[in-house]
């Protein structure tokens, strides 16, 4: 902006409140919060605004309006100008989100919140994730009639943002007239919140629930959050009733979020629930090639094969230690083979037997899993909410460690062995009762393994 005098530009300032004073608010964010001052003259104020549309409707609506408390203010006819600002890059969310519905659409490939590189045609489908991918798959050819709502969990690093946005993506190129909302959970949650302190919540709920598609990442980061829940809650029967799209991501099956509403559980949970295991050898090697190919490198066979023997926490991880290799293979102009590769990938590799992980660290991950405390897993209170995840933790230190039920007992506040031992037969009891439970141990257990190295 280049105002030339200050006074102009309060003068500029006292007309706009003069004229937020008398419109909905909504109406004003519409129409002024992408208008910006240029230049003021003499006898000429120019404003701009982002595009063609904007201006013509601006001008018809509020020009002589404008002009008139202008004139009022300084006694004198001041011109006022309207002209197309030249876009800088990235200026998109100059457009109030409000009214980027009503522009007309020019389509590039990828919706502004949506990374071009997560995609359908580069996620690799293994046995693993199959069933996820092909759930997001037929939302994405179909969206608001197959699998609405729908849920994909998993551990972390396991592909639920790649799908998530690959639904996006294909949405927005095979439907561009479709409105589609990508958000993580976190990002809802800070928006709604700065809508409360800007005294914005209408324009936060009419962005929400004027989607026909509505992806939310990560609502693991929704327990405890009150406020945000229940506008979630309402923002998805809004939409569910209006037959919209909604898909969302979690580290976990949804029944293990603890302090997040049951209506809002059951929500979630009420259309299909799909989960991302850890891929197996073959699906890593797939996915590591497909990496490869995409970098346009040459990794040797055996170098493929060392790296995915080796890593089997999840893609992310696979991924890391790849670049790592390429990196440093740039860096000393040095050529990849499986010599450079074992060496330089020692640290990626967790050694395959981790005998003594600390009993502590478990019981750390685990309460922290169920937001409990560590002391809850070593002391005497028996509510069901406390018993169980204990005898997890109890459990899982049986699987992965070599400490004796005796040791074990001990270190969860001197409990007898045969506590222990029925602890282990509880959970094996419940696990096959319950689907969602191995899925969930197997998360602990990377999460605690992931903490060792
Ligand atoms: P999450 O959101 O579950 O933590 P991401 O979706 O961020 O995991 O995936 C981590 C990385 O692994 C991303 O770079 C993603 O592209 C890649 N990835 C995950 N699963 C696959 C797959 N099946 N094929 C190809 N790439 C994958
Ligand atoms: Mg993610």
């Amino acid at each position: 902006m280049n105002a030339q005098s200050p006074e102009y530009e309060s003068l500029w300032s006292d007309t706009l409140k003069a004229m937020q004073e008398s419109l909905p608010p909504q109406e004003y964010e519409l129409w002024f919060s992408a208008l910006q001052l240029e230049s003021v003259e003499e006898e000429e104020i120019r404003l701009t605004v982002p595009d063609s549309l904007h201006r013509d409707r601006f001008s018809q609506k509020y020009l002589n309006k404008l002009q008139g408390i202008l004139s009022d203010l300084t006694g004198t006819k001041v011109r006022l100008s309207v002209s197309i600002r030249k876009q800088a890059t990235g200026s998109r969310a100059l457009v109030p989100e409000t009214h980027r519905k009503a522009l007309p659409k020019k389509k590039t490939q990828v919706p502004p919140t949506l990374s071009a590189d997560y995609t359908f045609e580069r996620f690799v489908i293994g046995e693993n994730n199959s069933f996820a991918a092909n759930a997001a798959r037929a939302i994405s050819k179909n969206p608001g009639k197959a699998y609405n709502p729908c849920l994909i969990y998993g551990g972390v690093g396991l592909g639920k943002t790649h799908l998530l946005q690959a639904i996006g993506n294909d949405v927005y190129r095979e439907f561009p007239d479709l409105k589609i909302a990508y958000v993580t959970a976190e990002t809802f949650t800070n928006e709604f919140i700065l809508s409360i302190g800007q005294q914005k919540t209408h324009q936060f709920k009419n962005k929400y629930r004027s989607v026909d598609v509505l992806l939310i990442d990560d609502i693991h980061f929704l327990p405890g959050k009150k406020g945000t829940q229940e506008e979630l809650f309402h923002t998805f029967n809004a939409l569910h009733d209006s037959n919209k799209q909604m898909v969302f991501t979690c580290d976990r099956p949804v029944s293990e979020l603890r302090e997040l509403t049951d209506r809002l559980k059951s929500r979630f949970s009420m259309g299909l629930n799909v989960d991302l295991q850890p891929p197996e050898y073959e699906t890593r090697v797939a996915i590591l090639r497909k990496k490869i190919e995409e970098k346009g490198v040459d990794v040797p066979a055996d170098v493929i094969e060392l790296i995915c023997r080796n890593i089997r926490t999840n893609v992310r991880d696979l991924e890391r230690a790849l670049t790592n290799l390429l990196a440093y293979a740039d860096l000393v102009n040095a050529e990849i083979n499986l010599e450079v590769a074992q060496r330089r990938l020692q640290d990626h590799f967790s050694s395959p037997e981790q005998k003594n992980i600390p009993v502590e660290l478990i019981q750390r991950v685990v309460a922290e899993y169920f937001s409990l405390s560590h002391t809850d897993m070593k002391g005497n209170r028996r509510t069901k909410a406390i018993a169980f995840p204990r005898q997890l933790a109890m459990y899982i230190t049986r699987e992965i460690t070599e400490f004796s039920t005796t040791e074990i007992g001990n270190a969860f506040g001197g409990r007898d062995h045969t506590t222990v031992m029925h602890a282990c037969q509880k959970v094996q009891d419940k696990i096959r009762t319950d689907d969602t439970l191995e899925p969930t141990i197997q998360y602990l257990i990377r999460s605690i393994k992931g903490h060792g190295s």
